[in-house]
């Protein structure tokens, strides 16, 4: 069975691919490991890639699909494997269609809200200590319980930043989920993790 996770950020998507790969063991591609694999082993299209990531353009579908089509090939999959952030788009789903046959879709459900919530409410330190002002809030407001500095919002979790990845997520990624059908299983992401995890494995019909 070969598998594709489906999520807004903030969905705890990440975790639960790592989740399911140790508990089915089998082997699991995310287009970050890729691209930072095939930089670091100065491939030709890693070298490609690193000249398009640090002009801080996106990495072309058909680039992406190189890699992943390469890195596939060389892989046993007969067990069958998982794909974390890949396909993002419709033009990415077709273009792997023909390399490899997605059999689930795990599509984890979250709202706009909660998405915002989840990301926005983190704090950083310049320590490298993180905080969220809900789940994990610092002892004193505003301030760093280990070393006392000022805590700060990363860019990544500014408000006009998320709203735009959710933007993206909507118009590129979340027509996959007409586009694969009655292949995907829906996963309600507002509960905790391992909630999250019992639901996804109930639903695979993998018993813990
Ligand atoms: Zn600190």
């Amino acid at each position: 069975m070969n598998y594709i996770f489906l999520g807004m950020p903030g969905s705890g998507k990440g975790t639960q691919v790592e989740l399911l790969v140790k508990k089915l063991n089998i082997p699991m591609i995310s287009t970050g490991n890729l691209f930072r694999k095939n930089i670091k082993n100065e491939t030709k299209l890693g070298l490609k890639v690193k000249d398009i990531l640090e002009k801080g353009d996106l990495v072309p579908d058909k680039v992406t699909f190189e890699m992943m089509s390469a890195e596939i090939k060389n892989m046993d999959i007969s067990q069958g494997l998982i794909l974390d952030g890949y396909p993002r788009s419709l033009r990415q789903a077709e273009l792997l269609k023909d390399i490899l046959n997605i059999d689930i879709i795990l599509n984890i459900e979250l709202s706009e809200d909660q998405v915002l919530l989840r990301i926005g409410g983190r704090r950083t330190c310049k320590c490298g200590e993180t905080y969220h002002l809900k789940f994990n809030p610092p002892q004193k407001e505003g301030v760093c319980d280990k070393c006392g500095q000022e805590l700060y919002i990363r860019d990544d979790a500014q408000e006009e930043t998320i709203k735009n990845r959710i933007k993206v997520y909507k118009e590129q990624t979340e027509p996959l989920i007409k586009y694969y059908g009655d292949k995907v299983i829906n996963i309600d992401g507002n509960p905790s993790i391992p909630e999250v995890t019992e639901e996804i494995f109930r639903k695979l019909g993998i018993s813990d």
